[in-house]
């Protein structure tokens, strides 16, 4: 296992993190004796930072956790968690739901504590909140050690939430084919920059990049490399061989995802990958954009938009399914994200455009937006209603 700094603190990471939002299942619930056997594995081999958060497996992520760190494993790793943003109403919620992750956790303190999956609208939200000064009370009294925040919103938010607390941390969804999306290479040296140690999620894109058979296109420039790699490690090398990366998150649930993680973790090194390499690597990138229906790069220029539509979000899904399929998934991930149940505070949904216009000259890649928009809706959804209920179900576990 390699190990890299974080600069605030002298933490020495282990670069392969373990993420606990897909441990393997049986019957509808966490299949817990294969789910702690690949935890304990994975720190027996040299992972020391294990990442949870509060809706993980309808919430039975941070217990399982708590129950795999028993017989001196929590000593031996740092505990990330998250607090569930979208669920926050008053300051008063942050303690509690802190309080109730350290039950679950069976733990005295949070390592890395992270205010999940911001925008900025979402920040802006947390910081009138009181969020600031929860952060700062709980490092004071110990109930966190580190502070930090995840990120799903557009490049300028992430520096301006980056700027807007002392962070030990942060984490960003990082891949090469997320190059220009959400905080992007920009927003990585950005963070790096002000000595924020970056944890990569998404290195494979939600398992994506790693399929052993990948679209036919893309699988031909994988088979004419002069050095035989797997999908898996060339999009982990890939995200390792930035200096400015600390660790990836990996959402193993396989004893052979554990394995190959591990050893691929064993050799990689920033600036690893030759020239020859890391075009290899762009012209995948290139194939894979090629196999979307929208050539929207994230940039976030056309917003807002008047009538509350998220834009760059309702391409990205409409993209991710073209590219990848796994079209059910897809589609209730879009109903969630884009409803005003859970993260937002308004709905975004691609069905709000009135056709108004007004993106139209703001879009350096000159898309027809309410075209394509139309395209997002007949495609997205039908039965969208019934797909926000079953995700309420999924995700809005109150604190007991
Ligand atoms: S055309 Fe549609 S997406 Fe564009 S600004 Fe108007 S309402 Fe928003
Ligand atoms: S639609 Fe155009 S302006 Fe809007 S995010 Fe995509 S590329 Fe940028």
């Amino acid at each position: 296992m390699q190990y890299r700094t974080v600069p605030k603190n002298g933490d020495e990471l282990s670069i392969l993190g373990f993420g606990c939002m897909r441990l393997p299942m049986k019957d509808g619930r966490i299949d817990e004796i294969r789910a702690i056997s690949q935890i304990r594995h994975a720190i027996d081999h040299g992972v020391n930072y294990v990442d949870t958060a509060w809706p993980y497996r309808g919430g039975g992520s941070e217990p399982l956790l708590g129950r795999a760190l028993q017989d001196g494993y929590r000593d031996k790793v740092k505990v990330a968690t998250k607090l569930p943003s979208w669920m926050i109403k008053s300051r008063e919620d942050m303690d509690r739901y802190l309080a109730a992750q350290l039950a679950k956790l069976g733990t005295d303190h949070i390592d890395y504590y992270l205010i999940h999956t911001l925008d900025g609208p979402l920040w802006d939200t947390m910081e009138r909140l009181g969020v600031s000064d929860f952060l700062d009370r709980a490092t004071a009294d110990g109930r966190i050690v580190n502070a930090g925040f995840s990120f799903h919103g557009l490049g300028p938010d992430f520096k301006r939430i980056v700027d807007a607390y002392p962070w030990v941390f942060c984490q960003i969804q990082y891949n090469f084919l997320d190059q220009e999306y959400q905080a992007g290479a920009e927003g990585l040296k950005y963070a790096a920059s002000r000595d924020l140690a970056v944890i990569v999620m998404e290195p494979l894109r939600g398992g994506n990049l790693g399929l052993a058979t990948p679209p036919p296109a893309v699988g031909e420039l994988w088979d004419g490399a002069h050095v035989r790699r797997t999908p898996v490690e060339w999009a982990l090398r890939w995200v390792w061989n930035h200096p400015e990366v600390t660790l990836l998150l990996s959402g193993m649930n396989e004893e052979s995802h554990v394995e190959e993680n591990l050893a691929i973790a064993d050799t990689a090194h920033a600036g690893d990958l030759t020239g020859e390499e890391l075009a290899l690597v762009d012209r995948v990138g290139r194939k894979y954009h090629e196999l979307m229906k929208v050539g929207c790069t994230g940039c976030g220029y056309c917003m807002p938009c008047p009538a509350g539509v998220s834009i760059p979000d309702c391409f990205d899904f409409y993209n991710k399914m073209s590219m990848f399929g796994n079209a059910e998934v897809v589609k209730l991930t879009y109903a969630l994200r884009m409803s005003d149940e859970l993260i937002n505070s308004k709905p975004g949904y691609a069905s709000l455009c009135t056709a108004c216009g007004a993106c139209l000259d703001k879009c350096p890649q000159h898309i027809s937006i309410p075209d394509f928009l139309a395209e997002v809706v007949a495609v997205m959804e039908p039965g969208l209603k019934e797909r926000v209920a079953m995700g309420k179900q999924l995700f809005k576990i109150e604190p007991k």
